[in-house]
């Protein structure tokens, strides 16, 4: 096993690769920014070291610094969480170049999958079924691109191949407004991505967000451990997540997984990865793959048992994964709900002390949270404070827990979400299940008028 692995991130992530660590007997030490002194894990880990100021580029975007911070602690591996570093192919790179081992893909798959135009190349090509557009980077010449656009039907979504985050992307309704949406999308991307590059998909109305979670380790395995349904979204963030997708078929499953599978072989792919898809209709279209552990894994650890982080590890120290396929079952229902701190009615952050904290607990609840009693939250990074995740042997069961844990959440001296939350739990639509990833948006709305 690894003997000792920094950890370059923040918060609860942080946190839940510590405890993952722990179990496997791996030391840990915990890489944090100045204004993170105080961080859970922090305090639980057998080292730490302050890689810089508050600000995130100075620290936890702060390539060399994370670098030495690993030298001068003799670790062996750095795990990067989500955000950050994580999908920063050069990083991966400096990592291994400097001797260490970087508890995620090769650095080849996170740029393969980092420019969404080769990305949906290296996809279809393994038979992983994409959004229908242009099959590669807009040409500059106008008549190609109307007739193009024509030809996938309006309305078509311009698509920067660098975007991220929700950010660089144009709907088009109507060839009147064609061009200029590309050349604009074009200079945007340009200037926030450093690279131009666009490409077209028709613009799918009314899709749901369904991912499929995969594992792969170095000799070849590869495994999925079935889907999420994230389409409860707040400006493309997600705001509840579930296992499995409400209506998705054992025959589906197995099918989007075996494909999903098989391209990871075909790129050789290493670690936790998932694979995100619009599904409308009855049909899957990759939309793009992330190459890390995401915020919603837990849920997919509640329905299969599996220790997502503690697979990234094993992996990470070249054992083959502790799974084969047919070990991986889906058993009952799980929903994570994530806890920000900010107003549940502006979604303005609202960091600050802590005064009370009592987190809920009883039957299928898991709390996965830095925070405690006193605890001061930062304003420099992400509002998420933690996720109450609840799982159940039925929906049903699992969003009943899920409501009573968010009653007896208590979070006081900040303002949080855990009304909006629990007023979305209990949601008829939500409750119905399938809901697409517009509901949100216009039930945010509707409260507002
Ligand atoms: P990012 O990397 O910025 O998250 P994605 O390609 O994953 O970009 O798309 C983010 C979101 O944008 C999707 O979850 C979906 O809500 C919307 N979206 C992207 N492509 C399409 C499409 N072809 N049709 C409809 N919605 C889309």
């Amino acid at each position: 096993m690894l003997e000792k692995v920094l950890i370059a991130n923040r918060g609860e992530i942080a946190l839940r690769i510590l405890r993952a660590c722990r179990e496997l007997g791996i030391k840990t030490v915990a890489a944090h920014s100045s204004a993170d002194r105080d961080l859970k894990h922090v305090r639980l880990a057998d080292e730490s070291v302050c890689i810089g100021p508050a600000s995130a580029t100075d620290s936890y975007l702060n390539i060399p610094a994370l670098i030495s911070a690993a030298e001068v602690t003799d670790s062996v591996a750095i795990h990067p969480g989500y955000g950050f570093l994580s999908e920063n192919a050069d990083f991966a790179e400096r990592v291994e170049e400097s001797g260490f081992a970087f508890i995620g893909p090769r650095s080849e798959s996170i740029r393969l999958m980092g420019d969404k135009v080769s990305a949906k190349e290296a996809m279809r090509a393994a038979g992983v079924p994409c959004v229908p557009g242009s099959d590669g980077p807009l040409p500059e010449d106008p008549d190609t691109n109307i007739e193009m656009a024509r030809e996938i039907g309006y309305p078509v979504i311009i698509k920067a191949a660098g975007g991220g985050g929700g950010r660089g992307m144009r709907v088009v309704h109507t060839e009147a407004h064609l061009l200029n949406a590309i050349e604009m999308t074009r200079s945007e991307a340009g200037s926030a991505f450093g690279n131009p590059t666009v490409y077209m998909e028709k613009f799918l109305e009314r899709p749901r967000h369904v991912e499929v979670q995969v594992l792969a380790d170095t000799h070849g395995n590869a495994i999925h451990l079935g889907e999420r349904d994230c389409s409860l979204q707040r400006r493309h963030q997600k705001v509840i997540e579930e296992a499995p997708a409400p209506g998705i078929t054992d025959a589906q499953r197995e099918e989007i997984g075996a494909r999903c599978v098989r391209a990871c072989q075909e790129m050789g792919y290493r670690g936790a990865g998932t694979f995100e898809f619009l599904f409308e209709d009855g049909e899957f279209f990759f939309i793009e793959m992330n190459t890390r552990v995401q915020v919603e894994h837990p849920v997919t650890e509640m329905v299969t048992g599996v220790d997502i982080v503690r697979e990234q590890l094993r992996v990470a120290a070249g054992l083959e994964l502790a799974y084969r396929q047919e070990d991986i079952q889906v058993r009952g229902h799980a929903v994570e709900c994530r806890i920000n701190a900010e107003d549940p009615r502006s979604f303005i952050p609202s960091p600050g002390r802590i005064d009370q904290y009592h987190a809920p607990g009883g039957p299928g609840i898991r709390v996965d949270s830095h925070v405690y009693n006193g605890y001061n939250v930062p304003p420099h990074y992400d509002s998420m404070i933690g996720k109450v995740i609840a799982h159940g042997h039925d929906r049903g069961t699992a969003l009943a827990r899920m409501h009573g844990a968010l009653t007896e959440l208590v979070i006081e001296g900040i303002n949080t979400n855990t009304t909006l939350q629990r007023e979305l739990v209990s949601d008829a639509g939500f409750q119905a299940g399938g809901v697409d990833i517009h509901y949100l948006e216009k039930k945010l709305q509707r409260n507002k008028d």
